[in-house]
């Protein structure tokens, strides 16, 4: 049996329960092959694949908090430091029912080739707990937070262990969290990233992801003769990373005529209105039926189905595994170009191999919405200098690093002979850089 195969085979037995982190492992494992057969003995000598597909560390907490009714509520939390090979962990903390250690393992491991393709000095490392801020008061959020901070502060701090915002972890959250990590540390430093403009956070960094995510589609479109003034894109999600996508695409003279949330999906036949879209989810934190009740151009549809519209190009934002097989026929039969992942997997491997069988152009997450990660690095720069870049320095850098990490993916793509590939290519790329740095680091 192959070296690959053997690693996949021990993680499925020694992970039982966990299909996301198998999915996650197995997508990345299988890009590797021609990798690791260049030089097979070398890698099994040195465990390369078992090491970097074990966390180096897994924090697993209860946090208890007490109700606005007085009841004593208890959720599970998890923090999985797993790759410390090129910098200090970094990796959001997820706040959704739905997590569990499995979903943390395929997000840190993820995080892992990201951060890697950015090109700053950051390892992989991902967070979160089951509580659901959704319905919650500030007060409840603030005493899950501040609990959630009394456990996890003893293994995090600005050189070790930085974690940032994701699902349900916005500016609120992450203000509790920083206020209760100073308290009890006494430390003013950059060991949380996504913080509030007025102690120590950055500009762009709220809109990073989805601008970025702009910036990779664009340049991956250029790069193959296309331009993106002028084409229609569908958007899923309606969150951080929905909202700054749907506005950059408009700023660079698309038209954006879908979001979406958990319960259902809007189309707009005039283009999404970004300045509606906040009031609606940012402010008034209610659902989208309220922004088509808002606008006659908008239809609400309950549900799936945000990718059956006609559209050039697809931006899945919401979750993992929401364009599936289905969504991926339809894109395909629409006359779809391209997909551009905002979101972590959030498509299907079946969907993946179908629309790149059907030659629609397909950035995977870890380089498309790498631009999160990205500006939270240049966040902790900032902090350590003590200094503040103004918004179009910060976006500047931003763009640079995407369109960087895409020329990085297309090479490493073209060298193992799978030009186009870009799913090989990110995989490839992030691997070889911390594959090197763990091997000059010995045994460890
Ligand atoms: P938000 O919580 O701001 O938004 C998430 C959006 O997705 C909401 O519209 C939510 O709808 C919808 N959603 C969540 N779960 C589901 C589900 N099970 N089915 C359908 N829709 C769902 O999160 P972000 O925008 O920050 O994150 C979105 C994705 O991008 C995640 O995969 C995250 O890991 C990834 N990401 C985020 C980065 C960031 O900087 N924020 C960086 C890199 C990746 P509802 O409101 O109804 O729950």
């Amino acid at each position: 049996m192959s070296y690959v195969d053997e690693v996949y085979e021990r993680v499925v037995r020694e992970n039982p329960s966990q299909p996301e982190f198998h999915q996650a492992v197995r997508e990345v494992l299988g890009s590797l092959r021609p990798v690791i057969e260049r030089n097979e003995a070398k890698y099994r000598r040195d465990a390369i694949l078992e090491r970097i597909t074990m966390p180096e560390r897994q924090l697993l907490f209860r946090v208890p908090w007490v109700d606005d009714q007085g009841q004593v509520q208890v959720n599970n939390a998890f923090r999985v430091q797993f790759n410390s090979a090129i910098g200090p962990y970094k990796g959001g903390i997820r706040l959704h029912p739905s997590v569990n250690l499995g979903i943390i393992k395929f997000l840190g491991f993820e995080q892992i080739f990201k951060n890697s393709l950015t090109g700053l000095p950051i390892g992989g490392g991902k967070g979160g707990s089951d509580f659901d801020p959704k319905g919650k008061s500030d007060r409840e959020v603030m005493a899950f937070c501040q609990s959630f901070m009394t456990e996890l502060f003893k293994y995090i701090g600005a050189d070790t262990d930085v974690p940032a915002g994701d699902i349900g972890t916005g500016a609120r959250e992450i203000g509790y969290m920083y206020g209760q990590y100073k308290r009890l540390t006494g430390l003013y430093e950059g060991v949380l990233t996504g913080k509030g403009l007025t102690y120590g956070g950055s500009l762009a960094r709220k809109e990073a992801t989805g601008y970025g995510l702009l910036y990779l589609t664009q340049e991956m479109l250029k790069c193959n003769g296309i331009e993106l003034a002028g084409k229609t894109v569908a958007v899923s999600g309606a969150g951080n990373v929905a909202i700054y996508a749907a506005q950059k695409a408009q700023q660079l003279g698309a038209k954006v005529v879908t979001v979406s949330d958990s319960t259902g999906w809007v189309y707009d036949s005039e283009g999404i209105d970004i300045d509606l879209l906040r009031e609606v989810k940012e402010v008034r934190r209610a659902r989208l039926t309220e922004y088509a009740a808002a606008r006659p151009s908008a239809q609400y549809h309950e549900g799936r189905g945000v990718f059956t519209v006609k559209c050039d190009v697809a931006l899945p934002c919401a979750t993992q595994n929401e364009l599936l097989l289905e969504d991926a026929k339809a894109l395909v039969a629409n006359g779809c170009i391209a997909v551009a992942e905002g979101a972590n997997m959030p498509t299907t491997q079946e969907a993946t191999e179908y629309l790149m069988a059907n030659g629609v152009l397909f950035a995977p997450g870890k380089a498309a919405n790498a631009g999160g990660v990205a500006t939270s690095a240049l966040e902790m720069s900032q902090n350590s200098m003590r200094l503040h870049w103004s918004f179009d320095e910060v976006d500047a850098k931003l763009k640079d690093i995407m369109v960087g990490i895409f020329h990085n993916v297309d090479d490493a793509a073209k060298e193992y002979d799978m030009p186009g590939n870009y799913v090989a290519g990110a995989n490839i790329a992030g691997f070889l850089k911390v594959a090197t740095a763990m091997e000059a680091q010995g045994v460890v």
